[in-house]
C-alpha cells in the first residue's frame, strides 16, 4: 500500500500567515518531519510523530520521510516559508528521482506557503513590483563564482533581486561581497531593504542605499531585496517609507 507525502510550506512566521489548506495537511498527517525550529511552531498533536531533523540533512529528512510514506502512512515534511523556495520540496523531488522504485508510487503534495521575499516586499511596499529574481547567497550547492555571475547578470538585466540566505556564522563574507559586486552595476541610491523576521513579533524592517548598505544588519533570519535603477523611495511623515518599483520600465 502506498502513503502519502504532502510537502508544507507554514510561511514566514506567525500562525496568521499558514494557509488553510496547509493547516489541514499537518492536522491530517501522522508524522510530520523537518528541521527543529519549524516543528517547534506546530501544537503537539496526540497520536502524531515527529522527526526533527538539522538543517543540512535535508536529503537524509526527504528520504526518511519517503520510506515513511512508502509503508502507507500519511506522512507531512514542513519547511517555513515556500516549501519550493530554496527548501525541502525540491529535496524530495531530488531523493525520489534517485531512490528506490517503490517511491515513485507515493502521492505527492506540494503546498505552497508564502515566501520570505514576498512578505518582505509585502512589508515595504512593492518593491518586486516589476521584474525581479531571487537568487541564494549560500555558496554551500554551488559555487561562489556562479553566484557573482548570477548576480552580475540580474543586475546587468535590470531586475530586482531577493537575496535568501544572505548571511550565517559559517559565511559571514558573501553579502558584503554581493554588495560590492552589485555596486559595480546599479546607482549607490539604489534602495536596499533588510527584512529581519519578517512575519515574527521581533520583525524589523530597515530600508538603505546601496552606496551605505552596511551588510552586518543581516544574519540568517533576514531575507535582502536590492531594488533595480528603477526602484524608488516615498518618505512619508510619521510612517515608514514606501519602496515600490513601478510598473513600467524604458529600455
Ligand atoms: N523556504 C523559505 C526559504 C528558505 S532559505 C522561504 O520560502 O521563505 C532560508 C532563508 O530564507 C533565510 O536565510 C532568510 O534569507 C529567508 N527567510 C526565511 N524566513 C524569513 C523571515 N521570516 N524573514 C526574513 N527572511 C526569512
Amino acid at each position: 500500500m502506498s502513503g502519502r507525502l504532502a510537502v508544507i510550506g507554514l510561511g514566514p512566521g506567525d500562525a496568521r500567515f499558514l494557509t488553510p489548506e496547509a493547516a489541514e495537511e499537518i492536522a491530517g498527517a501522522e508524522a510530520l518531519y523537518g528541521y527543529a525550529p519549524y516543528l517547534a511552531r506546530l501544537p503537539e498533536r496526540a497520536g502524531q510523530a515527529r522527526h526533527a531533523s538539522d538543517n543540512r540533512e535535508e536529503i537524509a529528512r526527504a528520504s526518511a520521510a519517503l520510506d515513511h510514506a512508502a509503508k502507507g502512512a500519511r506522512v507531512a515534511v514542513v519547511s517555513g516559508g515556500d516549501p519550493g523556495v530554496f527548501a525541502m520540496a525540491a529535496a524530495v523531488c531530488e531523493a525520489v528521482d534517485k531512490g528506490p522504485a517503490a517511491w515513485r508510487s507515493v502521492e505527492m503534495r506540494v503546498v505552497p506557503g508564502i515566501t520570505a521575499m514576498l512578505a518582505t516586499a509585502a512589508a515595504a511596499g512593492a518593491p518586486l513590483g516589476h521584474d525581479f529574481c531571487a537568487i541564494s547567497l549560500s555558496d554551500n550547492l554551488k559555487p561562489w563564482d556562479l553566484v557573482e555571475r548570477r548576480l552580475d547578470a540580474a543586475a546587468a538585466a535590470g531586475f530586482a533581486i531577493a537575496l535568501y540566505n544572505p548571511a550565517s556564522k559559517a559565511r559571514p563574507w558573501q553579502l558584503g561581497a554581493a554588495f560590492d559586486r552589485l555596486r559595480t552595476h546599479l546607482p549607490a541610491t539604489t534602495p536596499v531593504i533588510f527584512g529581519r523576521a519578517v512575519g515574527r513579533a521581533d520583525e524589523r524592517m530597515t530600508v538603505v542605499t546601496l552606496g551605505t548598505a552596511d551588510p552586518a544588519l543581516a544574519d540568517m533570519a533576514t531575507l535582502v531585496i536590492v531594488g533595480s535603477a528603477e526602484t524608488r523611495v516615498i518618505e512619508r511623515p510619521g510612517l515608514a517609507p514606501l519602496v515600490y518599483s513601478p510598473r513600467s520600465a524604458s529600455a
